[in-house]
């Protein structure tokens, strides 16, 4: 039977970092305070900037592979302490069993790939117009990157992040969300370990920032820090993308998401229901890809409804580490009070409540904010309804026509993280992942929107922030491209046939 305390132990965290100090973690499963820790003093700030700075001398020219090796441990620490890393997410953030341990699944997964990436990162080499000549294109390491991540996957966003930082020559900063701080340093620790380990890591390389906006802020403006990648609200990427363009530095920014599902007349309604399910209460509808809006044709529509709320009517709402619960908590009462006035501003806006909204369990866990996962039917798509609502909130919208249609109302809002359409027709699939179709940055295909594997680029377009992590090229993202003109001839011919003098 595992504890918070001794899983907390196992990852290395000792009692007096978590205890004594003025952020205060509460678990949102019943409301109870579970650490005090210690904020990382803003005039520390310079101090852990500059020993990121003198760790980057060497960090960037240990080889490539090596670098990967300390991944590689990293992985190995990872899968050792994955029931309590799991455990410690699911009392922090409210996550059911099975997706705790699926969040350090997914680190150990990037850890994997980005050890094989680190003996892949190659450039092109490109033919001259000058005779005796040469091009290449190389990929080198940046400079520190600063990570500053979400509540809601504070272990494998961290690791999408630091693996790939890590492997092309990188520090890291991590300030976790001060909402789960707990899960992102025991992930944290286990690299540490990794990097006792390894042995040969210098010091600064992978660095711990507690606090809230003040210490992100201290990062996102250090002109020191080339790379800052932040995934959270889209309020927040408005902030910080700006702060880091004024510096002239590179951003890699994770927002919100208002992800959709098309179901077609051609739909395989059963799969749909599933899709359905996962997609908009799973992680109580606080995944970034959380399906939020259900576009069904009026054809299929009553048939699919009809299933889509025999299946909620089943769900178990409670605990999200008693076995067989399939919704957990809200994060916390404000994520509460969000989805009331979402739901009360969508009825406003015309749309019919067809189940949930209440919350529950209020008697046995009055601290804790467990809500039934809600559907609104609504006769357009209103401003609420393109707005993200970070909870188990399903908004129903109908066509009539033609997939068009239905494309059209899918890209009426201005976030672009992850879609999905339901069709066994092949040319209604290939138009929704054509040029003509979905304008996210996923796109699936009788698949719901949430739970992408780490091997694709994972991001969105709009106001999802434009960029790319994890898998497929996104470690170039924490490189520095450059290119290498290089002259094997005893000539000097210029470019472009300049004759000068
Ligand atoms: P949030 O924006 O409140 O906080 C995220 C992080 O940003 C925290 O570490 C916080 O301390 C920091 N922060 C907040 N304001 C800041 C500021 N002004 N300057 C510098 N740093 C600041 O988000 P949240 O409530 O923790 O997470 C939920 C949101 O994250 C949702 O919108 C969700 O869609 C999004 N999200 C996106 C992805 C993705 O990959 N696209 C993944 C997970 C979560």
């Amino acid at each position: 039977m595992t504890d918070l305390a001794s899983a907390l132990e196992r990852c290395g965290i000792p009692s007096d970092m978590v205890s004594g100090g003025s952020l205060t973690v509460t678990s949102p499963v019943d409301g109870n305070e579970i650490a005090h820790l210690h904020e990382t003093p803003m005039a520390a700030m310079p101090g852990i900037i500059d020993a990121s700075v003198d760790a980057f001398k060497q960090w960037r020219v240990t080889p490539a592979p090596v670098r990967g090796e300390l991944v590689r441990l990293w992985g190995e620490e990872l899968r050792a302490l994955k029931a309590d890393i799991g455990h410690i997410i699911s009392v922090e953030v409210g996550k059911i069993t099975e997706e705790g341990l699926g969040e350090v699944q997914e680190a150990i997964d990037i850890c994997d790939l980005a050890v094989g990436q680190s003996r892949q990162m190659f450039g092109k080499t490109i033919v001259s117009e000058r005779p005796g000549h040469r091009i290449m294109e190389q990929y080198h390491p940046i400079g520190p990157v600063a990570i500053i991540t979400a509540f809601n996957f504070p272990c494998a966003v961290f690791a999408w992040n630091a693996t790939m930082a890590l492997i092309t020559g990188n520090p890291i900063l991590f300030k976790p969300s001060e909402k789960s701080p707990l899960s992102g340093i025991a992930t944290l620790k286990a690299l540490e370990k990794a990097i006792a380990r390894f042995g040969e890591a210098p010091e600064g390389l992978a660095q711990l920032v507690i606090g809230g906006v003040p210490q992100s802020e201290a990062l996102v403006e250090s002109p020191a820090i080339p790379v800052v990648s932040a995934t959270g609200s889209t309020r927040m990427g408005r902030i910080v993308g700006q702060k880091v363009a004024a510096r002239f530095g590179r951003r890699i920014l994770e927002l919100g998401g208002n992800n959709a599902m098309v179901v077609t007349p051609e739909a395989n309604l059963d799969l749909a229901v599933r899709g359905i399910l996962f997609g908009a209460v799973g992680t109580a509808g606080q995944r970034c890809t959380s399906l939020r809006r259900l576009i069904v044709h009026e054809r299929v529509k009553d048939a699919l409804m009809e299933k889509v709320l025999a299946a909620y009517g089943s769900l178990k709402i409670g605990d999200p580490l008693e076995p067989g619960t399939l919704v957990g908590p809200l994060i916390d009462a404000r994520a509460h009070e969000t989805f009331v006035a979402a739901i009360a501003r969508a009825q406003a806006e015309g749309g019919t409540l067809l189940t949930g909204g209440d919350r529950v369990l209020g008697d046995t866990a009055p601290d804790a904010y467990y809500v039934a996962p809600a559907i609104v039917d609504m006769p357009g798509q209103s401003a609420v309804v393109k707005e993200e609502t970070f909870g188990p909130l399903l908004y129903v919208l109908t066509y009539s026509g033609d997939l068009e249609e239905a494309i059209d109302l899918h890209n009426d809002v201005p976030q672009g993280l992850s879609s999905c359409i339901f069709s066994d027709n092949m040319r209604e699939v290939e138009v929704f992942v054509s040029a003509a179709g979905s304008d996210c940055g996923m796109a699936n295909v009788n698949i719901g929107p949430s739970g992408a594997e780490i091997g694709g680029a994972f991001g969105g377009e709009k106001e999802t922030g434009g960029d790319r992590e994890s898998g497929s090229d996104a470690w170039k993202q924490y490189t520095r491209r450059t290119t290498n003109t290089i002259n094997y001839s005893t000539e000097l011919p210029l470019a472009q046939g300049i004759n000068f003098g």
